[in-house]
């Protein structure tokens, strides 16, 4: 069972999990991108000796902010490649917003737009967002939460850390009790 893994770590999105969205191509893409940039930048243009005046100091900060910018950028946009399908968005249309949309506005207004990420309830299979405690439909824990403040804990603690209740005392250890069926 996948959902066992997801609910031991920590009920904060690790930035290591999130990493783990870049899909190869876009990180192998982004390379290519700063190095096409640096070799456009420096190759002797015959037809363009404008791009060769000027301090060249400015020139090398220049493409190198340019070439990590537009790498990020590629870096980005295969991030939500893959983000946007476990939020049950449709991948085609939101695709379309961010590289079509310049400047990075698209990737800005996806962000500020996306649905939470869904999951699957381990016990009637209803889809929930991911923030939920306990699922709307069977009301299975999805979290460890205190038994007090309801408030999500983590697995390992003994008190909450948000109202000081001690979590040994909750009838059926509430942090524990996802791991019981
Ligand atoms: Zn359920
Ligand atoms: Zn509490």
């Amino acid at each position: 069972m996948t959902w066992g893994n997801e609910n031991q770590r920590p009920d904060l999105d690790g930035g290591s999990e999130d990493l783990k969205l870049i899909p190869a191509w876009s990180v192998v893409l982004s390379l290519i991108v700063f190095a096409g940039i640096q070799a456009l930048s420096f190759w002797p243009h015959p037809n363009q000796p404008q791009m060769h005046h000027g301090n060249p100091v400015m020139h090398v900060i220049g493409s190198y902010s340019w070439g990590a910018a537009l790498a990020s950028y590629v870096l980005l946009i295969g991030y939500i490649s893959r983000d946007v399908k476990r939020r049950n968005m449709s991948p085609g249309i939101w695709m379309l917003i961010v590289l079509v949309m310049p400047g990075g506005i698209g990737a800005v207004v996806y962000f500020l737009l996306r649905q939470p990420m869904m999951s699957r309830c381990p016990s009637c299979r209803t889809e929930v967002a991911s923030g939920f405690h306990f699922c709307p439909q069977c009301q299975f824990q999805m979290k460890p939460v205190c038994g007090q403040c309801f408030r999500g804990v983590h697995i390992t603690d003994v008190f909450c850390v948000q109202c000081g209740h001690d979590l040994t005392k909750d009838e059926m250890p509430a942090r524990l009790r996802s791991y019981s069926d």
